[in-house]
């Protein structure tokens, strides 16, 4: 197989059980199968040299600007994503094999952003807080806002209104 960056001759080798496609030698990016990566994109995970210190050709110049096509599918695109919500390293990942192409040094930048997957996920889950945090707050005040009228339009009404309509008579109504 071809490197998708550099053209170089991938070297495949094998990490527990994982296959792995190196541009050993070129460009010095990666090629997983699957996402099986996530063994190695821990500090604590063993990698080996093999992944960390590759050698690279260092005429060799990556354009990371140009998207790449998968190495094993014809004609598909890689998708580029942030890795983590970090935003520091992207990935890129084919839609149709769902392989996962590392430029160099990336896997070893991923491998330095979190201590452990909980750790990860815990940073995620405070960056969505921020972004969605006072958009729900919000939502929030809208709803009790509303609430709070129909309760006022309700208890106008009580005198007319059956007794099922006033709010919190309902198991779950409109109100
Ligand atoms: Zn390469
Ligand atoms: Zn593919």
């Amino acid at each position: 197989m071809e490197c998708p960056a550099c053209k170089s001759t991938f070297a495949h080798v094998e990490i527990d059980g994982i296959q792995v496609d190196i541009c050993k030698g070129g460009c010095g990016g990666i090629w997983f199968d699957t996402f099986e990566f996530r063994k190695f994109d821990e500090p604590h995970e063993e990698a080996g040299t093999e992944l960390l210190n590759i050698p690279v050709d260092p005429t060799v110049k990556v354009d990371r600007e140009v998207r790449i096509n998968c190495p094993k599918c014809d004609n598909i695109t890689l998708m580029r994503n942030f890795f983590s919500v970090k935003k520091e390293v992207e990935i890129d990942t084919c839609a149709n094999c769902a392989g996962v192409w590392l430029d160099m040094g990336e896997l070893n930048h991923i491998r330095k952003q979190y201590a452990s997957e909980e750790e990860r996920k815990a940073d995620a889950a405070a960056a969505f807080d921020e972004m969605f945090g006072p958009e729900l707050e919000r939502l929030k005040l809208e709803r009790e806002h509303k609430l709070e009228n129909a309760r006022r339009i309700a208890n106008m009404l009580k005198f007319i209104c059956p007794s099922y309509y006033l709010p919190g008579n309902q198991d779950g109504g409109a109100f």
